[in-house]
């Protein structure tokens, strides 16, 4: 059996990478699972726990930390966020490919981690532009004025961050995004050739 890929998957807040997995999810040809993130951010409404993240408290994380629990981990306006590290091989090993929706301090570890694994593959969302961003997160409702503009001067210093990866995509329009992110998909399982 082939080996599943790794895909980071990231992007400035607001930019539509939610959507765009959804519709990558629901594609069974992809043959794609998510990776749950732990997170000390408090769910927003209609987030449940196990299934959006696994929020956890701030001593929990740093246990996480502490017994290597974490493949990487971050801290992003305020809150800390990590990737459980079992989960991604033993899913690999099976087979699956393994979607990582994580920020690029994060998404830089991985990457560097595993710079010789040609099954690594990255996709960064870019916005139509900064305005366009700021509408989006503002249309959302779902922060204070205050997270709102840490999240808009985040996705500043995040843009700066493409040259990292091997793919970058602009969100313009939902459809063309979805259908370039699962060409990038479909394309990489065909050129990887690991076995489990
Ligand atoms: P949000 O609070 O909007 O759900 O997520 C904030 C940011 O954290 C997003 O850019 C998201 O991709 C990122 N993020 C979510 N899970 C993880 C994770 O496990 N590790 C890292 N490094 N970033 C994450």
């Amino acid at each position: 059996m082939k080996k599943g890929l790794l895909i980071v998957f990231s992007g400035p807040s607001g930019v539509g990478k939610g959507t765009i997995i959804k519709e990558l999810m629901n594609d069974e040809n992809l043959n794609l699972v998510y990776s749950i993130s732990m997170t000390t951010r408090a769910p927003r409404e209609g987030e449940v726990d196990g299934v959006n993240y696994f929020f956890v408290s701030k001593e929990r994380f740093n246990e996480a930390i502490y017994n290597d629990e974490l493949l990487e981990h971050a801290c992003f306006v305020d809150n800390f966020y990590g990737t459980p590290k079992a989960y991604v091989e033993k899913m690999r090993n099976e087979g699956k490919n393994v979607l990582l929706e994580i920020e690029t301090v994060g998404a830089k570890q991985v990457m560097n981690h595993y710079e010789d694994d040609k099954g690594c593959v990255s996709v960064f969302i870019v916005p139509p532009s900064i305005e366009e961003l700021e509408s989006r997160i503002r249309g959302r409702k779902t922060e204070s004025e205050e997270v709102i503009k840490k999240r808009i001067f985040k996705a500043t210093q995040e843009l700066r961050e493409t040259y990292r990866y091997q793919h970058v995509v602009c969100n313009d329009n939902i459809e063309n995004a979805v259908m370039k992110v699962k060409d990038i998909i479909n394309k990489s399982m065909e050129d990887y050739d690991e076995e489990c």
